[in-house]
């Protein structure tokens, strides 16, 4: 769609058309942080081609902000690297990726013959949860933080101090209706204040246009009216029908994240 943008001190992020994914660089002295990897070797390999027109440093490391396809399995492309993620990043790919590269070659036949390549390689430098993680990506240090359950159980997100960046994962999605098929709606708006409490000037979420504070505040809102809604239905209080016209989403969009929300307060996702 567009080549790199610098969002803050040498840190970048290339917006690929696919999925309207936002992949993220940043610039140490000797080596390169790359956030995320697509949702296939070829994808991967993109990427660290179109490195090429951003700088001639190694990758020194990766991370996945959680362990969906299209954060996760371009994994391999970049190895011998290290690649950073939540202990149950490493658990999802490991335990679902053959689940989800079935799903997503079903849902996007044409791209069956790539993800039949995949070489599922899930992160091996992981850590637990309340972790906050520090490490030197070439030169730059950078913390990882788990906040919660939100858009998954593994959600980190990827603080660059000296750029004031916060890569937010899908925590944060723009433009388009958040995916909750994995996610904890109960606990995603909580989740997403701490995130919120640690930004300081740019956010970027994994897909769509690049925001700032109010944006992740605006998300929050967001978040906590579909928890509060499901409860209501929960409750009895409110038809579900009702309160598919009140979440911030599109109608034929909003019963997902209502349906998953219910199935929480019913204890089904513990
Ligand atoms: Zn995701």
């Amino acid at each position: 769609m567009s080549a790199w943008t610098e969002i803050g001190d040498r840190v970048f992020v290339r917006r690929y058309a696919f999925y309207d994914q936002n992949i993220g660089v940043v610039l140490g002295d000797d080596g390169v942080l790359v956030i995320d990897t697509r949702v296939s070797l070829r994808q991967a390999r993109e990427i660290l081609a179109d490195l090429r027109a951003l700088t001639p440093l190694p990758v020194a490391a990766v991370v996945n902000t959680h362990g969906h396809s299209d954060h996760a399995f371009g994994n391999a492309a970049f190895r011998p690297v290290p690649i950073w993620g939540h202990i149950r990043c490493a658990t999802m790919v490991t335990e679902t990726g053959d689940r989800q590269r079935a799903a997503t070659a079903a849902a996007i036949p044409e791209l069956a013959d790539e993800l039949a390549e995949v070489v599922l390689d899930p992160p091996d430098r992981t850590f637990e949860t309340e972790a906050t993680v520090a490490f030197d990506a070439g030169g730059r240090i950078v913390e990882l933080r788990y906040l919660g359950r939100g858009h998954t159980d593994n959600d980190a997100v990827v603080i660059v101090p000296d750029a004031r960046v916060l890569f937010a994962g899908d925590l944060l999605e723009n433009d388009a209706t958040p995916y909750f098929g994995d996610g904890f709606p109960i606990d995603w708006p909580a989740t997403v204040e701490r995130l919120v409490e640690l930004v300081t000037d740019v956010v970027v979420p994994g897909h769509g246009t690049i925001g700032d504070r109010s944006f992740a505040v605006r998300q929050m809102t967001e978040f906590r009216t579909v928890a509060e809604l499901a409860t209501l239905v929960h409750h009895g209080t409110l038809d579900l029908d009702l309160a598919v016209l009140r979440t911030p989403y599109p109608a034929d969009e909003a019963r997902e994240p209502l349906t998953r929300a219910l199935a929480q307060l019913r204890g089904e996702l513990d």
